[in-house]
This record gives C-alpha cells, sequence and structure tokens, in this order.
C-alpha cells in the first residue's frame, strides 16, 4: 500500500562493533519486503572474505581506486575501520531518497558522524550493543572467517567503538535476534510518521481532505 502523504525518505544507520549481530539484522531487515529499505552498498579496500560476492556486500577497490572516488568528492561519508578504507557511494543514496524511499546504512562511528552533520534531519542512528563482551568474542569466533590476529583486532577496536553510543539516537542490546529485529522496525515506523519528515505532505493531504464534500 503507498502512503497517502508524500515525505523524504530517511537515512537507518545501524552501528556496531564486529560481532554485535548487526549483519543478521540488516539482512533480516532486507529480507521485508514490507519495509522497502533498499541497503547502501559500500565501497573497501578490505580483502573479499570467502562468502562474499562484489557488487553485494561491497564494492571491493585497490587503494588507488578509492582514493579516486574520494578525490571526485563521489562518496558521502569515509573512514578508515580497522586498517582498511570504507566508504559510501554518494549517487545511489542520492536516487533513492529523491524518490521518498529510504536508505539502510551499515557503517561505523566516524561515517555516522560525517552524515549526521551534512544531512542532520534526514538521519536516523541505531547503535547495536552486544549483551556481553564474551558474547561478542563467541559471535565473532564462531563466523570463524577472519584470522586470529584479525578476530583479535576488532575485539581490540570494540572496546573503543561501544564507547560511542552518545552520538547515536538510539541504543539496542541485542541479546535476542528478533526483540532486536523488531524494536529496529519500530524506530523506523515510528521514525517514517513523524510530522517533520512529511510536512508538506501531510498539508497537501489535509487541503484535499477540507475539499472533500
Ligand atoms: P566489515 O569489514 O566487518 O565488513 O566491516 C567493518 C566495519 O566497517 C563495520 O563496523 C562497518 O559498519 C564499517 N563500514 C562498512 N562500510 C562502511 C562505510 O561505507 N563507511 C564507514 N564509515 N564504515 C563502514
Amino acid at each position: 500500500m503507498t502512503d497517502p502523504i508524500h515525505r523524504r525518505g530517511l537515512m537507518l544507520i545501524l552501528s556496531s562493533p564486529s560481532g554485535a549481530g548487526k549483519t543478521t539484522l540488516t539482512r533480516d531487515l532486507l529480507q521485508d519486503r514490507s519495509l522497502d529499505l533498499t541497503l547502501s552498498i559500500s565501497v573497501t579496500t578490505r580483502q573479499r572474505r570467502n562468502s562474499e560476492v562484489d557488487g553485494i556486500h561491497y564494492y571491493f577497490k585497490t587503494k588507488a581506486e578509492f582514493d579516486r572516488l574520494k578525490a571526485a568528492d563521489d562518496l558521502l561519508e569515509y573512514a578508515e575501520v580497522h586498517g582498511n578504507d570504507y566508504g559510501t557511494p554518494r549517487s545511489p543514496v542520492e536516487a533513492v531518497l529523491n524518490q521518498g524511499r529510504d536508505m539502510l546504512f551499515d557503517i561505523d562511528y566516524q561515517g555516522t558522524q560525517q552524515v549526521q552533520k551534512r544531512a542532520p534531519h534526514d538521519v536516523v542512528t541505531i547503535f547495536i550493543l552486544p549483551p556481553s563482551m564474551k558474547e561478542l568474542r563467541a559471535r565473532l569466533e564462531r563466523r570463524a572467517e577472519d584470522e586470529a590476529d584479525v578476530i583479535a583486532k576488532r575485539l581490540f577496536n570494540a572496546r573503543n567503538e561501544i564507547t560511542r553510543w552518545p552520538i547515536y539516537d538510539y541504543v539496542i542490546v541485542n541479546e535476542d535476534i528478533q526483540t532486536a529485529l523488531s524494536q529496529v522496525k519500530s524506530i523506523l515506523i515510528a521514525e517514517r510518521l513523524k510530522r517533520a519528515r512529511s510536512a508538506k505532505g501531510i498539508s497537501a493531504f489535509v487541503d484535499e481532505l477540507l475539499e472533500e464534500v
């Protein structure tokens, strides 16, 4: 069903330390067609994992290619995370938002701060915390896709990332994935209904209501 009230698209940012369950949440949100979310696919200089597909999980780039995108101002935001470069291509985001549709981002706190600065009224940010550091380590090890030194680095970095929660609008502890998922959906649904996102659309709709005989 299309919404009778036109509104601007919003940018929904999910951040968390690696292993807090953000990838599963993102996948489940995208699978729910009723939410009509489009994932922003980042560019990165990180090595592709065996399970990853270029153009679906990331656009894998060389450092020179990444630097060219940066220099051409083709990235909405970018940051170095765990020693690799990551960035958000700008034009797909603009295309989706201009259609009044919403974009989902899986980016870190540095990128979040940049997007918040550029588009403070169009961004909704959620930080996902693990229930415990023990569980975070277990999830990273279960994934078994990264080498031991990479896991150690991610665990070390997680301590820094976790302290960034105050810049986010919402904070969720992901103890149970279904609960966390329904919490994210509730946030999205409520944010979509905010008056400020669709003042013009509401005004037009109310004009029509008042003209009805
Ligand atoms: P991973 O290497 O596990 O896929 O991602 C590592 C971290 O990089 C995650 O915290 C993820 O949110 C972040 N990340 C992924 N893409 C981007 C991006 O385009 N920009 C920023 N700033 N961070 C990103």
